[in-house]
């Protein structure tokens, strides 16, 4: 408490010493103004008034700054406290007291770490003893392609017919049906042609033996059977479950995409399924089953195992590593993430050994055999066998040598692991729809299974089974897996994925970019939606009343975006392999979520903001705020909508969906360059005002952008008022437009002021407080980039490239990248249009190319935003043939041959460049963010949207932007990529400078890292800009006001996934009173300069008090629970005391009022 007087103190005497200083400062500019001639004593007067005028204007914009500076020194204060309250050590607090003095708009602020935070990412790696880590894998691998005969990616297996006689072999067959909701069909039409007949068959088909089973696992398709069926029969499926004869797996929405997915939509699908399946048939999941993703993140396993999970089953993994594994017994592991130190995310992995999920490739290695197998091939049905060996119906006289044919196939398999425990699935793409196949595959296996068992000699016991029937077996035979036989321990990542040959699955990091964007936005729109929504409840249930808010009705709307968000992360979906059809499906489905999420904001935001509830009416047809843009169509770009301002003030609502109080440029846009923006406390805000663009050259009369740093702080909301100012008190931007060194003339520009051209040879520069980017004169595209803080200019160099495909049969297609060799340079086929912009708020150089535009831009704030330069590529690659473009940046780094990828937002995995791997095989998804790094410096570039990325030379980072391929790659989709769209991609290039000797994680086979907090900072406001949300002219008495929900800013490592209102026991489906509450305590690297960052948050070694942290709502309940709510501590000390380790994602039951 002494402590954070003396913070208090100290702060505020500095803040009177600057507003002192500054008014000297401005007084004494004026005497110089003074001193000019001039004549007349009544022009001395209005000149001295006017003067004046300005001085006021101008110390009213310095209260207001200064205001702001206030409320951030009052946050770390309040962070400081809760530190100091937690028993810091007393040595460590002296660095603070210096903080106020940092947080002025020069000096260096250093912002306060926990020293202890800091080890969690410096502590050495150590490998298990049965350990395999990836890294290691992939430099031991050959990557050769050699025949291994019948298993052609695999070797010959033999064995000795006794290996069984003390201990059988137990075969657990498992039925699965592969559902996947969208991919040549939508899944509508899927599931009235297929999927609905597999449900219903299956509920006649399992009752007719007991010994028969079923998994399933896309809950998207269930739950809609469900609705459509009667009691009779859901009391059927009930006592299917309750027998063991079907088996929910993994439970999810979908089976997601594990490349382009963000760990908010993973959880979001998995917690969809998980909910609907407690709530309809109160089943928990224990197991993964994951057939078809193309290529495996060890963040699905971390999820799952937070949701409570033991065991999980992956499919797709590159054949060389297959092989491997299966060499070395070890398809059968404990997955444990890289960063983890205490095998407490350990979870038990199955890695099917052989090429596909279906009949063929799943009995044993010899697929003309299992084939045979697959009795929905019998002769005469749809489908046959590729081998020419159709299947036999099995008989009396057959069934001894056919019995003996696959046990003999199964034995093989069951030498590639470590128990006498051996798994078949049996399925393939939407199997069993008929009731014929059911009595086919069920009848004839029964036979085989009955043969086989009721002769001793055989020393096997076959059976149908589920996924957890197998597991359950597994891990009594093998003591779960650490008695003997033990089962080894894997860390690191199944990419990229290939399947044969050198056809590596790297193109859908890429395919359809435009809709990998849209997930992006109606991912941040749900969050910012689910938050918000969660809050005006809490605020309801506090203050008492409600009045007709639409509560239920936005729960529907909610309800339905997370699902639509849950379909998309469908490995079809946002993977961009589906149907041109399917694709506009999914699109319309995100894009319709997105208008009803945006309702369910601007409703929450009306109550939240209101300064008398008394006053809230809800009028569905004319709601009483409006988003600032529209987006006409699910394939188009969204568009600004024009504020019209007038005399009377509008209000400006504005969210920060972000954890800690920000200070971001906000634009709208207005019809007049003469507005006054006020702040919450009536002060005047610097403004911007810059064109708005009809072409390259052509200045809009209608429309003027708007732009200004709001001030708002975590969670919550600020109010500004916009009003029209009877003269021009806002800074218009400079603009100069150039080609070929020419300066070009601007149409309809009279309002603002066009800037002098330079030397034609000179560079372009733009510049802020920390930065100082030098773009070419000829090509439009940064160069050079200087840290101000360094002094040090470096070479960071902006280049768009192609690549073609190759004059081989095979081609690049939605899943595959198969390039005709090296990129070569992108020319624009016209003379490229620079226009560069200089402004108080932010300046930029758009260069408009053939194909491409680009913008680079710099903020002049003081925020973490002044810190990075934003990249914006509006990309048309439409009319191109066989072509795929890529932005390269090029930097002095010395990198070597490795760079760093992230996993679904969540990790980052370090990556080699391979030279024994063909090109497409060193890029990775890239889901937010990838660098590089040397001894000094690291290169960051931040995603707003999932793509291909790579490291192709030292220094470089290159990431693929869009693909149109002409041809099929032959993968089941029948079609090329030819739907491209106008795509806009946003990136964030942030260069940082080590602050110690040592390189961040020096050793090279350190198979873990984590990007800094700034990184971290400046991902989080990328992904969730802030929403601004506009009143109606006609609203102006009705009184806003701003709205803090938390105390203070979430420490700066801790992020809130979600805050999800769940859904109500009672009938009707609205929501009910508790929430879930999904924090994520990040892992982060120290080693970089933490000076001046603009960071106003403080780390707390993970701990949260809960009952402090949200400001006004009392907490009435706060249980932990598993990351989809399954498994609660219900009796477990409700304690408002959090603690989080580095990295974990936890969940707590919440109810706030
Ligand atoms: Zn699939």
């Amino acid at each position: 408490m002494r402590l954070s007087r003396q913070f208090t103190v100290f702060g505020s005497a500095l803040f009177f010493v600057v507003i002192i200083s500054l008014y000297l400062m401005l007084d004494h500019l004026q005497l110089d103004h003074t001193k000019n001639p001039s004549s007349g004593m009544d022009r001395l007067q209005t000149g001295q008034l006017s003067v004046l005028q300005d001085k006021i204007d101008r110390l009213e914009r310095l209260l207001a700054e200064n205001n702001e500076i206030i409320t951030n020194i009052r946050d770390s204060v309040i962070n400081l406290r809760e530190s100091v309250k937690d028993g810091r050590r007393a040595g460590e607090t002296g660095n603070f007291s210096q903080g106020p003095v940092e947080l002025l708009p020069s000096p260096p602020l250093v912002i306060p770490i926990d020293s202890e935070d800091c080890q969690f990412s410096t502590r050495p790696y150590s490998k298990t003893a049965d350990g395999q880590q990836m890294l290691d894998v992939n430099d031991l691998l050959a990557f050769d392609n050699p025949d291994g005969g019948v298993w052609k990616q695999g070797f010959e297996i033999t064995y000795d017919e006794h290996e069984w006689d003390t201990e059988p072999l137990q075969v657990f067959v498992v039925p699965h049906s592969h559902n996947d909701p969208g991919w040549l069909k939508t899944f509508d039409d899927y599931f009235r042609d297929q999927t609905q007949h597999i449900l219903n068959n299956m509920v006649v088909k399992l009752h007719e033996d007991r010994r028969r089973k079923i998994i399933w696992s896309e809950i998207s398709y269930f739950s809609k059977w469900w609705d459509n069926i009667d009691d009779q029969k859901r009391d059927a499926v009930k006592k299917l479950i309750e027998r063991g004869q079907l088996e929910m797996a993994t439970g999810g929405w979908v089976m997601p995409d594990e490349a382009n997915t963000h760990y908010f939509a993973l959880i979001d699908q998995l917690l969809e399924g998980h909910q609907w399946l407690e709530r309809h048939l109160g089943v928990k999941p224990k197991t993964g089953w994951a057939v078809d993703p193309f290529g495996h993140s060890p963040t699905q396993a971390y999820l799952l195992k937070q949701a409570g999970f033991s065991n999980m089953l992956i499919q797709r993994v590159h054949y060389s590593v297959k092989k491997h594994f299966a060499a070395q017994k070890s398809l059968e592991f404990f997955w444990r993430q890289n960063w983890d130190h205490d095998a407490s995310t350990d979870i038990l992995c199955h890695m099917m050994p052989f090429y596909s999920y279906d009949v063929p490739h799943t009995c044993g290695p010899d697929p003309k055999v299992c084939c045979q197998f697959d009795f929905k091939r019998l002769p005469g049905g749809r489908v046959s066998c590729p081998w020419r060996v159709p299947p036999q119906a099995i008989t009396d006289n057959n069934v001894q040598d056919r019995a003996r044919m696959l046990l003999d196939q199964y034995r093989k398999k069951s030498k590639l692991f470590r128990s006498k425990v051996v798994l078949v699935p049996l399925g393939d793409d939407f199997r069993y729809t008929e009731a014929l196949e059911w009595d086919q595959q069920f009848q004839n296996y029964q036979k085989l299974f009955d043969y086989m068992n009721s002769h001793p000699e055989l020393h096997v016991k076959a059976q149908f089974g589920t996924i957890s029937d197998y597991f359950d077996a597994l891990r009594k035979a093998t003591g779960d897996g650490i008695g003997s036989p033990s089962l080894p321990v894997v860390s690191g990542d199944f990419f990229t994925y290939a399947d044969r040959d050198d056809h590596y699955w790297s193109g859908y990091y890429t395919s359809r970019p435009f809709y990998k964007r849209l997930d992006r936005i109606l991912e941040s729109h749900l969050r910012a939606a689910e938050i918000l929504y969660s809050l005006a409840l809490a605020n309801m249930r506090k203050v008492g009343k409600s009045n007709n808010f639409p509560a239920t009705e936005c729960y529907k709307l909610l309800t339905g975006a997370r699902r639509n968000l849950a379909l998309f992360q469908h490995h079809d979906a946002i993977t961009g392999t589906g149907k041109d059809w399917v694709v506009v499906d999914y699109g319309t489905r995100l894009f319709h979520s997105i208008l009803n999420l945006k309702r369910v904001i601007v409703n929450s935001a009306h109550w939240l903001a209101l300064k008398d509830k008394q006053m809230f009416n809800h009028d569905a047809s004319n709601l009483f705020l409006q988003m600032d843009d529209v987006q006409p169509a699910q394939d188009a770009q969204p568009r600004k909508t024009v504020l019209k301002i007038g005399l009377n003030p509008r209000s400006l609502v504005i969210y920060n969906p972000a954890d800690q109080a920000r200070s971001s440029v906000v634009t709208v846009y207005v019809n007049t360059p003469h507005v006054r923006v006020l702040n919450t406390y009536g002060q005047l805000v610097r403004v911007q005002v810059s064109a708005v663009w009809e072409d390259t050259t052509q200045v809009s009369k209608e429309a003027y952008q708007l732009s200004f740093v709001a001030q708002v702080p975590a969670l919550g909301l600020s109010v500004y008022q916009l009003s029209e100012g009877a003269e021009l008190q806002t800074e218009l931007s400079q603009y100069v437009v150039l080609q070929q060194g020419n300066e070009l003339s601007i149409k309809g520009a009279e309002d603002f002021h066009v800037a002098k051209s330079q030397v034609e040879t000179e560079p372009i520069i733009i510049e802020n407080a920390h930065l100082q980017l030098k773009i070419s004169p000829s090509t439009g595209l940064l160069e050079r980039l200087r840290l101000k803080e360094d002094g040090v200019e470096q070479q960071i160099k902006v280049e768009f490239v192609w690549y073609g495909t190759t004059s081989k049969k095979d081609k690049s297609g939605a899943y595959l990248f198969l390039p005709g060799g090296e990129a070569t340079p992108f020319s624009s086929s016209r003379p490229p249009v620079i226009r560069v912009t200089k402004g108080s708020v932010f300046s930029e150089v758009t260069t408009t190319l053939s194909h491409i535009t680009h913008t680079v831009r710099l903020y002049h704030i003081q925020g973490v935003e002044g810190q990075v330069a934003e990249i914006c590529n509006s990309v048309d690659i439409r009319g191109e043939f066989n072509r795929e473009i890529a932005m390269r940046i090029t930097s002095d780094l010395n990198s070597k041959d490795r760079f760093f990828t992230d996993l679904n937002g969540f990790q980052i995995q370090p990556r080699r460049t391979m030279a024994k791997l063909p090109l497409q095989a060193n890029f990775y998804p890239m889901s937010s963010m990838a660098y590089l790094q040397d001894p000094s410096f690291r290169l960051s570039l931040l995603s707003a949207q999932s793509l291909g990325a790579s490291s192709l030379r030292s220094g470089q980072l290159e990431v693929i932007l869009d693909r149109r391929l002409n041809q099929d790659d032959n993968r089941g989709l029948g079609q090329g990529v030819l739907d491209n769209k106008v795509t806009a991609n946003a990136f964030r290039l942030l260069l940082e400078k080590t602050s110690s000797t040592e390189e961040p994680q020096a050793e090279a086979s350190t198979p873990y890292s984590f990007p800094s907090l700034l990184s971290h900072m400046l991902y989080m406001h990328l992904n969730h800009p802030l929403i601004p949300m506009a009143t109606g002219l006609d609203t102006a008495e009705v009184p806003l006001s701003p709205y803090a929900p938390l105390e203070s800013s979430l420490p700066c490592d801790v992020h809130l996934v979600n805050l999800r209102t769940i859904q109500s026991k009672d009938e009707g489906g609205g929501p009910s009173e508790e929430a879930a509450l999904i924090l994520h305590r990040k892992g982060f690297d120290c080693h970089f300069s933490s000076r001046n960052t603009g960071l106003l948050c403080s780390t707390t070694r993970g701990k949260l008090s809960v009952d402090k942290l949200f400001g006004g709502l009392s907490v009435r309940k706060l249980t932990p629970a598993s990351l989809s709510l399954l498994h609660s501590q219900e009796n477990g000390q409700s304690s408002s005391q959090i603690s989080l380790k580095p990295m974990e994602i936890s969940t707590y039951r919440l109810e706030l009022s």
